[in-house]
């Protein structure tokens, strides 16, 4: 039996951290056994928020970084495709053709956009307003069933199925109805607590971050800030340190007797912190030497590009097949074959 298609993907804004790791990528590598996977960089839903020259411009460095990322973290690309969105124009026509099949009321309906556009401290764009119907587009056009999505994208792949029942019932059926496959909902914290972890925020680990950027990033985390001593018994629940131990030491009894011993006030925050530092050092190694492996010159440039290449083959088959259905191919062929007789006479 043919594997069921999944498309999944982000806008290249910049390097992959923790934070992303735990929200998408981890169940992306799991994924990806199961599915044919299709990593879609994004990098024309950039324009929604932000349309400035050096945003386009540090795209291309950008996609690398978030390609690399990707495959250091497991994401093995023998096995996936990558493309490049603005490198397949055929997605752009195919948007053009989406944009009669749902109406701007329903569209404004979508609550995501709004939060967006306040965000970003901007106006709503028509990009903005347009871009679940985009997002149908990249979906769409290498006819994926499935979309792993966060809690917020649920609604854009609810007009993604909306566009693809109404294109199969007005014009014959094309598409399969893609379904959203929800991920987990809470965001990893920040090193300092109180907010997520994000690349602007400064607050990140990043995946390609060095053991020695790693330990000092962990040694000024915050911990609990009641706890003035060492000898004054520690909060663990909401304690960021002790997150980031739950989730990256491999190592659960030593977890377990940190925890009982900050507790009981017996473990002072250096040891904590520095058995932390250790066990993300221990979790990024893999990640590491799959690093040096790719970051041979050109290797993953070529990967995107390849990439890139046979999905365009794939999209222009869907929109041949589109256009075909729609009648479009029809009136060119019309005009040829007047003009041949006209050319006759
Ligand atoms: P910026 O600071 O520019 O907003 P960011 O680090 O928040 O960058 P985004 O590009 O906004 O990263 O996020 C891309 C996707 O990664 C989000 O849609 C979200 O699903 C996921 N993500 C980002 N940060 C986290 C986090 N801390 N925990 C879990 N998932 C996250
Ligand atoms: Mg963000």
């Amino acid at each position: 039996m043919e594997k069921k298609k999944i498309l999944t993907g982000d806008r290249p804004t910049g390097k992959l951290h923790l934070g992303h790791y735990v929200g998408s990528i981890e169940n992306r590598v799991k994924l990806q056994a199961e599915y044919d996977c299709t990593f879609i960089i994004a990098d024309l839903h950039m324009l929604t928020t932000k349309n400035s020259t050096e945003a386009i411009k540090n795209s291309a460095d950008n996609a690398v970084d978030m390609v690399l990322d990707s495959i250091s973290a497991g994401i093995d690309p023998e096995n996936v495709k990558f493309y490049l969105q603005s490198g397949i124009p055929e997605i752009n026509e195919m948007y053009t053709l989406f944009q009669s099949l749902i109406t701007v009321s329903r569209l404004e309906r979508v609550p995501s956009l709004k939060d967006m556009a306040r965000d970003a401290n901007i106006e709503m764009p028509f990009a903005l307003l347009g871009y679940p119907v985009l997002q149908a587009a990249d979906i769409l056009c290498i006819k994926s069933h499935l979309v792993p999505v966060g809690k917020d994208n649920v609604a854009h792949v609810e007009i993604s199925r909306e566009i693809a029942k109404r294109f199969n019932s007005l014009y014959g059926e094309l598409f399969p109805i893609p379904e959203p496959l929800q991920g987990k909902e809470s965001a990893l914290i920040g090193l300092y607590g109180k907010q997520k972890m994000s690349k602007s925020a400064n607050n990140a680990i990043f995946l390609s971050d060095s053991p020695e950027e790693v330990g000092r990033k962990v040694m000024k985390m915050t911990t609990d800030p009641n706890r003035i001593r060492a000898d004054i018994p520690g909060k663990v629940e909401g304690n960021p340190v002790f997150i980031y131990h739950d989730l990256f030491n491999s190592d659960k009894k030593e977890v377990e007797e940190l925890k009982e011993r900050y507790r009981k006030g017996t473990v002072g925050d250096v040891e904590v912190k520095e058995k932390l530092s250790v066990a993300i050092n221990n979790f990024l190694t893999p990640f590491r030497e799959r690093r040096e492996k790719y970051q041979k010159t050109g290797m993953v440039e070529d990967i995107i590009l390849r990439g890139t290449e046979e999905v365009r083959k794939e999209v222009q088959q869907t929109l041949y097949d589109m256009k075909k259905l729609m009648g479009f191919t029809t009136v060119v062929r019309k005009l040829k074959r007047k003009a041949e007789k006209f050319n006759e006479k």
